[in-house]
């Protein structure tokens, strides 16, 4: 089985000042497959600081990894040129969280719509570019006749979102990348985007890293879940295993979070101290927020396999095997 992406060890470093340079690890050893012929959504989850923006900025080739090789397709996205790079840029598409963002407010959907089908020369006429819009927009639930022609103050957030959807949509993709994309949409309207964006995984062959610190979200959408935390995996597996059990503090505490509809579930049961002191390079990222740190929490923990679709990075699961980095991909069911 072919992979479509690879990421092999994949590190970023930040560096700041040039006398008394300081750096900071945004994601470390992260490693993960996708393959071509299952396509999958996989949610990458985890608050703010935690490395998620980072990674969609590596896998859309914004900026390089300090470490390790982003492979897609079988070539590493650094070294890509000329056709192999366009059919990257072609293949790999974003959604990001502001609805808002991407709409000049001077132009109309149209032109929004135009621009992709132009640039990568997707149509030769103007009844076969409409074609393509018409297609692209029906795909996400949007009508056409709706749209088309309109401004962007004259639509919703969530059409806007959904307009976002369709012009990546356009492009064919093999991957999308959406960051954070039903965060400022209203309340109402998620669950109609995390719908297009699952059948554009079904239906349409796309697989999907799907970038959140909202588990509620994450439990709709996809099947896999990977959990950071500064920059690393503390918890990795099936998104059931992971958010109805979760077995690293940190995960506990996120899930603790969420407000589920469940009156026998106190909300924010779990206590998370906070110490002021800094954690050291070498040890867990969790531990001067973790109520269950002990001595051995000063070196870093390697991922303990807890169960066939389940691991987490914390001492407390010592018991079970270790599984490499490396090997994380063999935990996320499709
Ligand atoms: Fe807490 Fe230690 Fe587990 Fe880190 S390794 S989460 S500090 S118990």
């Amino acid at each position: 089985m072919s992979s479509l992406l690879e990421l092999r060890g994949v590190s970023k470093t930040y560096s700041r000042g040039l006398i008394n340079a300081q750096s900071n690890v945004a994601l470390r050893d992260i490693s993960l497959t996708l393959n071509e012929d299952e396509p999958t959504i996989l949610t990458v989850a985890g608050e703010s600081g935690s490395g998620k923006t980072t990674l969609a900025m590596l896998l859309l080739g914004f900026i390089p990894p300090t470490e390790g090789q982003i492979i897609y397709r079988g070539q590493d996205i650094t070294k890509l040129r000329g056709a192999d790079k366009l059919a990257y840029r072609r293949e790999v598409q974003a959604v990001f969280q502001d609805p808002f963002a991407v709409f000049n407010p001077f132009y109309t959907v149209d032109h929004l719509l135009t621009v992709p089908i132009k640039r990568f020369k997707l149509a030769q006429t103007k009844a076969q570019a409409r074609d393509k819009m018409d297609e692209a927009l029906t795909a996400v639930g949007l009508r056409p006749e709706d749209v088309l022609g309109r401004f962007p103050h004259q639509l919703s957030g969530g059409q806007r979102q959904r307009i976002n959807v369709a012009r990546a949509l356009l492009l064919k993709p093999r991957l999308l990348v959406a960051d954070e994309p039903v965060s400022m949409v209203d309340a109402s309207l998620r669950a109609n985007i995390l719908e297009t964006l699952r059948n554009l995984q079904r239906d349409h062959g796309v697989s999907i890293i799907y970038i959140t610190h909202d588990l509620t979200t994450a439990y709709h959408i996809a099947k896999s879940i990977i959990v950071l935390y500064r920059g690393g995996v503390m918890e990795a597996g099936n998104v059931d295993d992971v958010i109805k059990s979760p077995q690293h503090p940190y995960t506990r505490l996120l899930v603790d979070s969420i407000p589920w509809p469940n009156l026998d579930q106190r909300w924010g049961e779990t206590k998370i101290i906070a110490r002021e002191q800094g954690v050291g390079a070498d040890g867990c990222p969790f531990q001067s927020r973790c109520p269950q740190a002990m001595a051995r929490c000063s070196t870093r923990p390697p991922l303990f396999q807890i169960k066939p679709e389940q691991a987490a990075a914390c001492y407390l699961h010592s018991e079970n095997p270790e599984i490499a980095s490396k090997r994380l991909t063999e935990l996320l069911p499709v």
